[in-house]
């Protein structure tokens, strides 16, 4: 079989994680079996139309590494599909099931659907559509459509129960009676989500169709639409929810969940993509990082489970400093000099401060506060770090060291380590004894990055003048 799959998103204007998640899954198998994967933009609800959302949505994919094949009547592969572009396609199908007798137009209007639905809910029975437009003959039908506003409606089966195989979630079975009359072309002439999606996974050929858990329920809708058409349905695959820690499901506030903001708080894209591709399958290995070819090559589509995956952000943490951390070189500098904001730095020495503070970021964002001890003047030693000044042989150590560093025509990291190692022989001083009067002296704070980098970057004079003000 030929493999397609697609990404499918509403521009909303900010990719969920969950989008990406969904994404990265249809991306990920499409590869591994050879096949294409596509993206086709769901953009046939004019009243959602967001100004830039298809830009930003692109642009975000793009920073993901996210690559789209041609489909089918897109060789010349340029652009993914828009649903609005393709109004043609679907009146024709939708009057194909009009004729067939599987679809109607209801006149019903929104103040009857209303009661209704209040009705509906006094009872406490399933709120849905009851049907009254069900009977109206055709030539009845075609005379009011000429004067009156209506919707198609899908004409569902109103007994029995609806089951398929899920490769996620097994056998599913959902009754018919919970199934609405659903709504296939809007008063506006614009088909539903379910008419588009349908017909488009039918014409860009689509053999397996990868989303959230949370399109589960329409696949009786969607399956009696197959039906009725005569087609082929495509496998489905329904992934799990993505929750909270606490196992709500995932907040939605945009700073949390949008992928851009990730990018923009300094989590790079292997990260994310690292992170996500794991929420709801796991290869089973000890290691947790993987490479996209690496995912590519482990995936198993039949392993994904259907337990909900915690968003868990420590772990992204985690995983986006193993990448800053095993990053080569020339782009982490790069990258890193990005983030700098408006701190002022010492260009000849700037690389030595940010090499120091590489294995020790969880994400860019941090790289200015982090560097602030090679840019910014010492800070005042805490209780802690004053402890440190006042070993018996502090002052003693601070001496030798001023000495040694005087003698010297310039100070590199290699020369620090041997002066320490002198210190330690001469006067048997050492472990804390030796280093933290020296960090805390330099810094004033207990920790930071490497003295070695420290040392150098502050350079001979600084050196000596910021040891000499503890000593006086
Ligand atoms: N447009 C839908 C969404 O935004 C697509 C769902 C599907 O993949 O069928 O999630």
């Amino acid at each position: 079989m030929n493999v397609v799959t697609r990404f499918a998103p509403s521009p909303t204007g900010y990719v969920h994680v969950g989008s990406q998640r969904t994404a990265l899954y249809n991306y990920i198998f499409a590869r591994q079996q050879k096949g294409k994967f596509i993206l086709r933009i769901e953009d046939t609800d004019q009243n959602r139309y967001v100004e830039g959302a298809v830009e930003n949505l692109l642009s975000s994919l793009e920073q993901l590494g996210i690559e789209f094949d041609a489909g089918p009547g897109k060789e010349d592969g340029k652009g993914p599909y828009f649903q609005s572009e393709r109004n043609e396609i679907y009146s024709r199908e939708v009057k194909k099931l009009m004729d067939d007798g599987k679809a109607y137009r209801c006149f019903c209007s929104e103040k009857r659907l209303d009661t209704l639905r209040k009705e509906q809910m006094e009872e406490q029975i399933p709120t849905g559509y009851d049907g009254k437009c069900r009977s109206i003959k055709r030539e009845v039908s075609d005379e009011r459509a000429k004067t009156e506003k209506f919707v198609i409606r899908l004409k569902t089966p109103r007994e029995g129960i609806c089951e398929f195989e899920d490769i996620v979630r097994g056998e599913v079975k959902i009754a018919w009676f919970q199934i609405d009359d659903q709504v296939l072309v809007k008063s506006d002439g614009f088909p539903t989500y379910h008419l588009a999606n349908v017909v488009d996974d039918h014409y860009m050929e689509v053999t397996h169709v990868i989303r959230g858990e949370e399109w589960l329920p329409s696949v009786p809708k969607h399956l009696f639409l197959y039906e009725c058409f005569g087609w082929d349905a495509p496998q489905m695959a329904h992934l799990p929810l993505l929750l909270n820690p606490d196992r709500s499901k995932l907040s939605k506030r945009q700073g949390d969940v949008a992928v851009e903001d990730y990018l923009k708080k300094g989590y790079t894209p292997e990260a994310l993509n690292n992170f996500l591709a794991l929420m709801g399958w796991n290869p089973g290995g000890k290691s947790e990082i993987y490479t996209m070819d690496e995912l590519i090559k482990a995936f198993d589509i039949n392993k994904i489970t259907k337990a909900g995956a915690v968003f868990d952000v420590q772990k992204l943490d985690w995983m986006n400093g193993q990448y800053i951390k095993n990053m080569e070189v020339e782009r982490y500098l790069n990258e890193a000099r990005k983030w700098l904001g408006d701190l002022e730095v010492n260009e000849d020495k700037l690389d030595t401060a940010l090499m120091a503070v590489k294995t020790s970021l969880t994400t860019f964002k941090e790289i200015p506060s982090k560097i602030a001890v090679f840019t910014g003047d010492p800070v005042e030693p805490d209780l802690e770090g004053t402890e440190m000044l006042e070993f018996e042989s502090t002052k003693e150590v601070f001496e030798a060291y001023v000495e040694k560093i005087t003698a010297l025509d310039e100070l590199k990291s290699d020369d620090f380590k041997n002066i320490m190692k002198e210190i330690q022989t001469e006067m048997g001083v050492k472990g804390k004894y030796l280093w933290m009067p020296i960090r805390v002296g330099l810094t004033g704070a207990v920790h930071g990055p490497e003295l070695g980098y420290i040392v150098e970057y502050l350079g001979k004079e600084e050196n000596i003048k910021r040891i000499n003000h503890w000593i006086n």
